[in-house]
């Protein structure tokens, strides 16, 4: 019998999902339903796009085309309602389509502070193209932005307005950027550079309330009573998975969509993977939440191999983030955070994951050398984590050794005790323990 494969979202965690069935079951009919009307693109590029570093047509990475040639069916439309005993969604235009196995690859969405005015056009958050194509048109008239929020897409709305030649402040609520993942040193290099690119960094500002006059945003006020006069106000205090139709459908729910370690919710025949999930990590029986685009396709291609059977437990690995901060190269691996809570997110940020805010019993190793600043650290056997920032000579080894779960006892000490020479040791190092292509 043909099976009949629905997937909901045409992000990383639906399309990967997608092409992973049709590797293994050739005749099933296999549809996308995404509400975007946009093919697949590169969400984190959205960043390049505001700094007009990159054209739009360079985010979409699978024309059309590649949906036909694999026999995906790509429709467009959202869909509203899941009728789980019936085995059917129907989307918001009426229509309906039958499935076998629903996967909901359906992302989340930005958070906005309850205060008064939060609602106002000049308000804007960045979710998907639509939002980015606003902003920039938003940018053309506006004189003055600020940003308020945490962790990579605070600061890629604060480089994105301030390269459209907006006056752009940038709001903390304490006194440094990303303090729950980002230790004393790291986060003031991105505050410097932030600072070179003509941001205005502003610490100890809470959000009160925004002020409009006839319906455009003029000032935000602060709970200290000032006042600032801006025409435009971005926010990135965090993201929530996007639960609605997980829980119209009775689903069990957390912070995201629940699942088992195959991807299975609630429902034996309906599957959830990437942002909108709260998957069940077998190697600390918890359940966890990641923003990342290299997660999302690790999702879903393991969520795609168990829709259609092909009995595959989620193997989850170190999350990583290759990024720029302010315009700093940075690859975020493993556990690197101080357990510190960080004011200015009040959940997961875009490009994040929860994995980095885990306090492991680990050895600080670091290596400064002004714009280059390397972290590691040291486990009783093996490296937890580490932020490379600048000089990524020691990205891709460091991914490989703390993925690999490498014994790294032959060099340990060596590495406490001269951390001024942990690149070359590292180097060395990884050089013969990881296979040669990964380095
Ligand atoms: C500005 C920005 C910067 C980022 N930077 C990074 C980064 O540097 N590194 C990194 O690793 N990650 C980054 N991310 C995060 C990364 O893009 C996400 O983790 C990833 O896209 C999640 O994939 P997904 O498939 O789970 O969901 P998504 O990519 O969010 O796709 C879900 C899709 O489902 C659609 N949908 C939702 N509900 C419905 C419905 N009811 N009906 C139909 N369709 C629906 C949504 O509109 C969306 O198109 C960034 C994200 C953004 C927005």
């Amino acid at each position: 019998m043909t099976r009949r494969y629905v997937i909901v979202g045409n992000g990383p965690a639906g399309v990967t999902a997608a092409e992973t069935i049709r590797r293994h079951d050739a005749a099933g009919e296999i549809t996308i339903v995404g509400d975007e009307n946009v093919p697949f693109y590169s969400r984190p590029g959205l960043a390049y796009l505001l700094t007009g570093t990159i054209p739009e047509k360079q985010l979409f990475s699978r024309p059309d085309s590649d949906y036909a040639r694999q026999r995906l069916q790509r429709k467009v439309g959202k869909v509203q309602a899941i009728d789980p005993r019936g085995h059917q969604i129907t989307l918001a235009d009426g229509r309906s389509l039958a499935y076998d196995r629903l996967l909901l690859a359906i992302g989340a969405r930005a958070l906005r502070p309850e205060i008064p005015g939060i609602d106002l056009e000049g308000v804007v958050t960045l979710d998907n193209l639509e939002d980015a194509r606003r902003i920039l048109r938003l940018a053309r008239r506006a004189k003055r932005a600020c940003v308020v929020g945490g962790g990579i897409t605070a600061v890629e709305l604060a480089e994105g307005l301030a390269a459209q030649r907006v006056e752009t402040h940038y709001l903390m609520r304490k006194d440094r950027y990303w303090g729950g993942v980002l230790d004393p040193q790291e986060s003031t290099l991105v505050e410097t550079r932030l600072a070179d690119e003509r941001i205005r960094v502003h610490r100890g500002v809470d959000l009160a309330a925004v002020v409009e006059r006839r319906g455009r945003v003029v000032a935000i006020d602060t709970r200290s009573g000032a006042r600032l006069p801006c025409d435009l106000l971005a926010v990135a205090i965090g993201t929530q998975p996007r639960l609605d139709l997980a829980r119209q459908a009775g689903l069990a729910t957390g912070r995201g969509i629940w699942t088992d370690d195959t991807f299975r919710t609630s429902d034996a025949d309906i599957y959830a993977a990437g942002d909108a999930a709260e998957v069940l990590d077998p190697g600390t029986g918890e359940r966890v939440l990641d923003s990342l685009w290299s997660v999302a396709i690790e999702q879903g291609k393991a969520a795609g191999e168990n829709l259609c059977g092909v009995d595959q437990p989620y193997r989850r690995e170190a999350p990583f983030n290759v990024t720029r901060i302010g315009g700093v190269t940075t690859t975020l691996i493993g556990a690197v955070g101080s357990g510190a809570r960080d004011e200015d997110l009040v959940t997961l940020s875009r490009g994040d994951s929860q994995a980095w805010r885990e306090r492991l019993d680990a050895f600080a190793v670091v290596s400064d050398a002004g714009a280059n600043r390397l972290r590691v650290l040291l486990g009783a056997d093996r490296i937890v984590g580490a932020v490379v920032m600048g000089d990524q000579t020691l990205s891709r080894p460091l991914q490989h050794l703390i993925r690999g779960r490498i014994d790294i006892r032959p060099v340990r000490d060596h590495l406490i005790q001269r951390p001024s020479e942990v690149i070359q040791v590292l180097k060395g190092f990884a050089q013969r323990t990881v296979p040669l292509a990964a380095v």
